[in-house]
This record gives structure tokens, sequence and C-alpha cells, in this order.
């Protein structure tokens, strides 16, 4: 029995079992191709032990790069698979269809510290601190959920990232995964094994509540090309910079993430004509999944099986 009938699950690359290095996060590579098989195989799993406790409702939300790197038919079919992103409500997500819970499958720790591949929003970014500490990802998108009361009940990734989701959201359950030994007797499916278990107890979670952390946030963002890329960005929407930080000031931590949004994926230009280029955007991550279904049919020697 479960104490949550609608689940959200938002589902990133970098934590998941299938993603080895930064090759396997970028898009339309050959190490893309296993992380995209290796992160489905994941989101199956965790989606099969949820509907085996009794949820009702799967959505996923694919958060990764294009947003297309999940492949239905090799997921369970009682999910929804989202794919592509949208504008709101919710930035990213749309709609989160009146989910109860989240459960962040697969993601990695805050810009400027040593987890695997870690970067909040984009790899551009080599410093966010908001308030003096660095912030992960979990830390925005939690919050985007909260006014739709939805709880972080549970968060994968590597072990940095696990620590800084429970310095985050308080009661946040975590399951780990260990990339420092490499790909070579990671034995992916006993570990997929053990998350699916760890996400299914996850549904007893109800010390967590909704994470909303109150005001005001000063950003402070560090690019990673330093002065100009710093000052290019500071111009175009307006902040402060110096050197090759940029400052942001918000009343709260959703003005913050729009903030952040426009300046990681957006020009001015974009944000007037968002809905086509949303559009456009999703259109090509469209485009990389054809070539990914391709990919993993030639590797499975034209068996539609799994690889
Ligand atoms: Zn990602």
């Amino acid at each position: 029995m479960t104490d949550y009938d609608k689940v959200l699950i938002l589902a990133d690359i970098e934590g998941s079992s299938g993603c080895w290095s930064y090759a396997g996060s970028a898009f339309k590579t050959r190490q893309w191709v296993s992380a995209c098989a290796g992160m489905c195989d994941d989101v199956d799993a965790v989606a099969n032990g949820l509907f085996q406790r009794g949820v009702r409702q799967v959505t996923v939300k694919d958060f990764h790069r294009s947003a297309y790197n999940l492949l239905p038919e090799r997921i369970d079919p009682r999910c929804r698979i989202v794919s592509g992103y949208r504008r709101g409500p919710v930035p990213g997500i749309g709609n989160p269809a009146g989910a109860e819970a989240v459960l962040f499958l697969g993601l990695h720790a805050a810009s400027g510290t040593n987890g695997f591949l870690a970067h909040t929003l984009t790899s551009r970014i080599s410093r966010l601190m908001v308030n003096g500490k660095p912030m992960p990802e979990i830390a925005l998108f939690a919050a985007s959920l909260a006014p739709y009361n939805i709880r972080p009940i549970f968060f994968s990734g590597c072990p940095v990232a696990c620590s800084q989701a429970q310095e985050t959201v308080p009661g946040i359950e975590t399951h780990a995964i260990d990339k420092s030994e490499g790909p070579d007797g990671f034995d992916a499916w006993q570990w997929r094994r053990a998350l699916a278990k760890a996400a299914a107890r996850s549904l007893q979670n109800r010390k967590v509540k909704p994470y909303l952390p109150g005001g005001p946030f000063e950003a402070t963002v560090t690019m990673r090309d330093g002065e100009p890329a710093a000052r290019k960005l500071a111009l175009r929407w307006g902040f402060e910079c110096s050197g090759s930080e940029v400052y942001v000031r918000s009343d709260t931590i959703h003005a913050l993430y729009r903030e952040l949004v426009r300046m990681c994926y957006l020009t001015p230009l974009t944000e007037r004509i968002l809905p086509l280029a949303l559009a456009l955007f999703n259109l090509q991550g469209r485009l990389g999944m054809t070539w990914l279904r391709r990919q993993l049919r030639t590797r499975s020697g034209n068996k539609p099986e799994k690889v």
C-alpha cells in the first residue's frame, strides 16, 4: 500500500546507470545511445516497483538536454512519458497532472562541486552560489512543484548529489550511484533493482514537505568562459557583473529560476518568440530520438529488443 496515488518522475541522464562520461550526456554520440538505454531501464524498473506498491498513475518527465532521451517502448506501458519542454505552468514540465509526489532519478550535483558531471542547468556555469551555498537543480525543480503541493520524496544520483539533495530538502530519501570506479565491473542490473526498491519504499515518506524556501535570493553565477561571457549575459539581461561573475537577485525562488532559465537558455529574441523557439527545439529532440531508435536497432541486430 502507498500514501501516494499519483506520482511524477523527473528523469535526468547524468546520474543514470548508462552514463559514464560527458559524451554520454551529449546529443547523438555513441555513448549517448548507451546512456539512453540505461536511463530507460532505470525508469522502467522504478515505475514497475511503484505500480507494484499500488501507485495508480506514474507520469515521467524527461528532463535531460533535448528532453527526448526516453523511448516509451522500453518503459512500463502504464507510464505516461512526457518528452520535450513546456512553457508552463511549471517551467519545462507543463502541467504536473495531479501528482502528489515527485521522484528525481539520474540527477547530478551542483555547479562548482565535485560530483559526477556536476552542473546546475548548464555546464557553461562553473559555479552557482545562492545565499552563499552551491545550488543544485533539485532546489529549483522541487520548488517549482511546491505550489501544487507536490512532495519531493526520493532522489537518485552520485553520492555528492545525494548529500546535496538531503541538505536541500530535509527528509528526502536517496539512493546513490557510485561511478568512481568506472563502468567495468558495475552491475547495472543489481544496482537498478536496489534503486527500484528504494524508490518504492519512499512511497511511505510523509515526513518530507513540499519544498519552498523563503527569499530573498542572492545568486552569484560564475561563467566558465570568464569575463567576456559574464559581461555579455549581464548586458543582455540587465544584471550586474564583475569579472567572470554575474549577480542575480530575486524575492522568490520561482523568480530566481525564471531568471536563470533566461540566462542559460534564452536570448531576448527567443524569449519573444518562445512558443516557436520551443517548437523548433522540441522538433530537434524528436529527430534525435529517431536517430537514437535507429542506432539501438542496428546495435541489437535489427531486433527492437533491449540491448
Ligand atoms: Zn542532464
